[in-house]
């Protein structure tokens, strides 16, 4: 079966983490803050801090964004996406208010996410969904014109955790002023086995989620005398060196791994271009996805993924529309754009992995029909 995920962690991974089992430190460590001054040079904005995992970065992130300080605020966000974008708000006692996509890209639609802010809108989750950028230019100005009506900006939260290397008109994710989160979880582009980050657009909320990922104690806290406070209580989602030796390793081979993804995805936009029923999502210039996925909408999706799995070939849905699920309330307002391709969306594989040969076998196999 030519699969859709991959995990294979770089051959010298396993010696930085002997080292790190020999060090007898394996908790918050060198490795960690080596990690972090790598992904800060590689984002363009030094401003990270490294955590277990993109689900508590996301938790973070409304934290910070004020979006967790009383219950039951709204949050807009998008259905079509992993579950942990959206049950972060839930854990952060907050109310989803769900935003259409747009079924040329599978994001979400900026237009109506502008016509969904209120002055009630606390935080927006957007989702970078298979490493496809949101438009996150365009989304500024949404927010510059909803300030300048409610006097009132929500703050945005970027879920990036598909999107390492994707970038907007030559930025990299995470210099648009937002709160964004990274995830290193075994199967993204770049892997800790599991582990996250969160980029922040300042030093003073740097140095608050520093503090919070550690229960909210300082890192120079004089602990042997038990003389410090903490003004405000944290959580503990601070990243370990184990992770951070896999993700250092991880580091060294991962451009070179989205350079590939990107090169298939090139070949299937040519090759699948003219199949009847089948549609690619849109490209757009300027941004620049890393495509952790490559999603493809089809007719008779159920025939499409039998024909696949007979030829040899994983495809998958991935995630269901997250407003189908029993714990949120069902979308109040109809989503007509995931009405549209919902049911139509499954992702074949795009990864480094693939060989010519087997890109080629998938490319044929789609074109034969299903
Ligand atoms: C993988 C993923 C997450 C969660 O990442 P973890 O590091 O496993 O917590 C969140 N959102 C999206 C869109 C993801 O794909």
């Amino acid at each position: 079966m030519i699969p859709l995920f991959k995990v294979e962690v770089p051959a010298d991974a396993a010696d930085r983490v002997t080292s790190v089992l020999d060090s007898g430190m394996l908790g918050h460590g060198p490795l960690v803050e080596e990690f972090e001054r790598e992904l800060g040079e590689r984002l363009g904005n030094p401003r990270v801090a490294a955590l277990n995992n993109a689900t508590s970065g996301l938790q973070l992130a409304l934290r910070l964004a004020g979006a967790a300080d009383t219950p039951g605020g709204e949050v807009l966000s998008t259905p079509l996406t992993f579950e942990a974008t959206n049950w972060s708000i839930l854990a952060s006692g907050q109310r989803v208010t769900w935003v259409d996509i747009d079924p040329d890209t599978l994001n979400v639609d900026l237009g109506d996410l502008a016509k969904k802010i209120t002055p009630d809108t606390r935080a927006i989750m957007v989702v970078h969904w298979a490493g496809n950028p949101v438009d996150v230019d365009r989304l500024t100005s949404i927010l510059d014109d909803a300030e300048a009506s409610y006097g009132h900006r929500p703050v945005v939260v970027e879920d990036c955790a598909q999107a390492w290397g994707a970038a907007v008109r030559g930025r990299p994710l995470g210099n648009h002023g937002n709160l964004c989160v990274y995830s290193f979880h075994a199967t993204k582009h770049l892997s800790c086995g599991t582990g996250g980050l969160i980029v922040l657009p300042d030093e003073r909320s740097l140095r608050r989620a520093r503090r919070l990922r550690f229960f909210g104690i300082e890192r120079d806290a004089d602990r042997v005398h038990a003389d410090y406070d903490v003004p405000e209580w944290g959580y503990n989602f601070y990243m370990n060196e184990i992770s951070a030796a896999i993700g250092l390793s991880s580091l060294a081979v991962v451009d070179e791994r989205i350079a590939r993804h990107r090169r298939n995805a090139a070949f299937y936009d040519a090759e699948l271009a003219a199949v009847p029923g089948l549609e690619p999502t849109v490209r757009t210039p300027g941004l620049e996805s890393s495509f952790w996925l490559y999603p493809v909408k089809v007719d008779d999706r159920p025939g499409f993924m039998r024909k696949m799995a007979e030829a040899g070939i994983a495809v998958s849905v991935v995630s269901r529309r997250n407003d189908a699920h029993g714990c949120v309330p069902q979308a109040a307002r109809t989503l007509p754009g995931l009405e549209a391709v919902h049911d139509r969306v499954v992702n074949i594989p795009v990864g480094w992995w693939l060989s010519e040969e087997e890109r080629e076998h998938i490319a044929r196999t789609i074109r034969s029909g299903w």
